[in-house]
């Protein structure tokens, strides 16, 4: 799914990369280039900003209004709408960084890029065609993986008080 991001949802862009999505995201465009990206590349646009929101529904393009305040609200509100799972497959997943999609790479090819401890404990290394960082699962992810699953049971939760 292709997103564009307010500058108020930086946070949400980054999980939305790594979950596979195609996101634009600055937080130095104003209003009418939000609307403009949302017009032109088909886009739907997700905004903390309620007027904004208005305009780009008036103009009928997809637009969705993101309320919680949390990252796993906004996340559960987002699976929920666009029914967009909550998990990252590392073979489509994108650099939260700029948005490329990651690439794994060779074990030895990882060496001179992280510490040595990580390069020995881990196996499987990716990288951003782009930007070169280096991504793999450490330490990090059971975080990721627990914000995803708080996420997760919102939805479930959500679902059953609509039954
Ligand atoms: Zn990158």
């Amino acid at each position: 799914m292709k997103f564009v991001v307010d500058g108020m949802l930086g946070k949400l862009a980054r999980w939305l990369r790594m979950m596979g999505h195609n996101v634009k995201y600055s937080d130095t465009v104003d209003d009418s280039q939000l609307l403009a990206l949302a017009k032109n590349e088909h886009r739907i646009l997700l905004t903390r900003d309620f007027e904004l929101y208005q305009r780009a529904i008036a103009k009928g393009f997809d637009a969705f209004y993101v309320e919680g305040g949390t990252e796993e609200e906004r996340l559960a509100e987002l699976a929920r709408r666009y029914s967009i799972r909550l998990e990252i497959d590392m073979d489509i997943s994108r650099c939260p960084k700029c948005n490329a999609t990651v690439k794994q790479i060779p074990k030895e090819k990882a060496r001179s890029r992280v510490e040595e401890s990580t390069f020995r404990y881990y196996n499987e290394f990716w990288e951003c065609p782009k930007c070169h960082q280096a991504y793999w699962q450490g330490a990090h992810w059971t975080r990721i993986r627990k914000t995803l699953k708080v996420a997760e049971i919102q939805v479930e939760s959500a679902e059953k008080k609509e039954v």
